[in-house]
């Protein structure tokens, strides 16, 4: 079969392209070249990605205001300078992270010599959401080329304009055979997911990672699944006025289409009545008095997703926000109180600007009302007292614990991200994206010029069954 550099690959594919069982089949063949391993190759792919977000940064904005109606500031902090520094921090890493690592031997097995060794797994198949259409390629394309593979990205068909700018510019600024953009629906994630990889990294809800999970299962393809799910906000005391202005910011940022965004807030005891007025102040004090109008504000994704978010609004009683249009797919930033438990507003994942304030009567209380529901990406705890804080992470078991910053974790390249049960498998960022698309190879050697294992050798003499 054919190099992939040999293939044209098309800007924008079709539903379900023919080409696509040629192109993975080529990108097979390329990594029996070994052309992606050299440490060179690795940084001069970084480098391209580094060089495409340089020279097309503005264009990049400028689609993801057109997806997603994100400010210029926010799509920049959360999307291309996020992806910046996981570039950074993987050049500054490489070597250190593609060198083995000795292993010490059993006294009774030596002399010989043990080492771990990352290699490269293959082909890594990148499937995204819309929410964050940059970072959400790109982040984990950053550890598959440190990592030696070659990849195939699918961009999410639902932020089409940074979909269709990706296919676009990656076959300009990287090396065609390392990486590939295949864009389109359901129906080409189904063509692509009957392919073989070495490994599926996915992104997105529960229900399509599971169809993920099966279609790899056929193969024994190692996944990774990046869910959602309620991250929970336990706010102990709201008398900081710093814990409104984090809880806006988090939830608010990209109209609440924040994977680890809190989506709802366990207020103890009588801290939420404070907190509702605390909220609403820091609303107007972030997005103005009338926040649909803010161009710091982004908008829903599409209808479906508008309508699901408004009829929530039903199901308790607004105290900040509520408005929306429909025209222009804005929602208010929205508090809630008084939210029945079983509504689909407590049952499902928000993933939009509605912020329900749940009160509870106790820090116990809190913690049950979390373990009692799957387990979440993040869970976040608004508290300065450090007994509380470790009772927190000791009786709680999500993808992360946060204390008092909802999504700052993300930022830190040296934690991994990622959800348990529920809300996923496997992490990355950093070294853990790295690790996560390696096989941590183990290799050992020993000698035979002086045979010291002849004591277990068969047969099993009584003096060798003594031993
Ligand atoms: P989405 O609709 O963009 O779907 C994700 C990807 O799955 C897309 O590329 C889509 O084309 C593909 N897909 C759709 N149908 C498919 C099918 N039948 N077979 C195979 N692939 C298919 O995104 P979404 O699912 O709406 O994403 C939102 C969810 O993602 C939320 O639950 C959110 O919490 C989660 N999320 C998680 C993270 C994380 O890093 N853990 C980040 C962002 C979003």
């Amino acid at each position: 079969s054919r190099a992939l550099s040999e293939l044209e690959l098309p800007e924008v594919v079709a539903e379900a392209p023919a080409n696509i069982a040629e192109i993975v089949a080529s990108m097979h063949d390329v990594v029996a070249t070994r052309l992606a391993h050299p440490r060179r190759f690795r940084a001069s792919q970084l480098k391209a990605l580094e060089r495409m977000l340089e020279a097309h940064e503005q264009d990049f904005l400028d689609a993801l205001a057109d997806d997603l109606g994100k400010s210029p500031v926010e799509a920049r902090m959360t999307e291309v300078d996020m992806v910046r520094a996981e570039i950074d921090h993987a050049q500054l890493h490489l070597s250190e992270w593609m060198e083995s690592k000795a292993v010490k031997v059993p006294l009774a097995l030596q002399p010989a010599a043990a080492k771990i060794e990352p290699q490269p797994l293959g082909v890594v198949l990148i499937i995204g959401a819309w929410n964050y259409p940059l970072q959400l390629v790109l982040a984990p394309l950053v550890a598959s080329i440190a990592a030696g593979n070659v990849t195939v990205i699918k961009p999410s068909e639902l932020a089409p304009s940074t979909s269709a700018l990706l296919g676009r510019l990656i076959p300009q600024f990287m090396d065609h055979r390392a990486c590939a953009v295949i864009q389109g629906g359901a129906s080409t994630s189904t063509h692509l997911l009957e392919q073989h990889f070495d490994h599926i990294f996915y992104t997105g809800g529960e229900r399509v990672g599971k169809i993920v999970a099966r279609a790899a299962a056929e193969q024994l393809t190692p996944v990774t699944l990046e869910l959602g799910g309620k991250s929970p906000a336990v706010v102990m005391d709201s008398s900081s006025s710093a814990v409104a202005r984090r809880l806006v910011f988090g939830k608010f940022m990209n109209a609440g289409q924040t994977c680890v965004a809190p989506d709802y807030v366990l207020a103890v005891g009588d801290t939420d009545q404070n907190l509702e007025k605390q909220l609403g102040k820091v609303i107007t004090a972030f997005y103005g008095k009338n926040p649909m109008a803010s161009r710091d504000y982004g908008r829903i994704v599409n209808t479906a997703h508008f309508d699901r978010l408004v009829a929530c609004l039903d199901d308790g009683q607004i105290v900040v926000g509520g408005g929306h249009d429909r025209d222009t797919l804005k929602i208010e930033p929205t508090v809630i109180i008084n939210v029945d438990p079983d509504s689909p507003l407590m049952r499902e994942e928000i993933f939009g600007p509605i912020l329900p304030i749940v009160a509870v009567d106790s820090f116990d209380a809190a913690v049950r009302f979390i373990n009692a529901r799957p387990n979440p990406l993040v869970a976040y705890l608004f508290s300065e007292n450090p007994r509380l804080q470790s009772s927190f992470g000791d009786q709680v078991r999500a993808g992360a614990i946060v204390h008092n910053a909802p999504s700052l974790h993300l930022a830190v390249p040296g934690l991994p991200f990622g959800g348990v049960g529920a809300s996923g498998m496997g992490a990355y960022h950093g070294r853990h994206g790295f690790e996560r698309l390696s096989q941590m190879r183990a290799v050992m050697g020993k000698t035979t010029v002086i045979d010291t294992l002849k004591a277990v050798y068969p047969p099993y003499t009584w003096a060798k069954a003594k031993l």
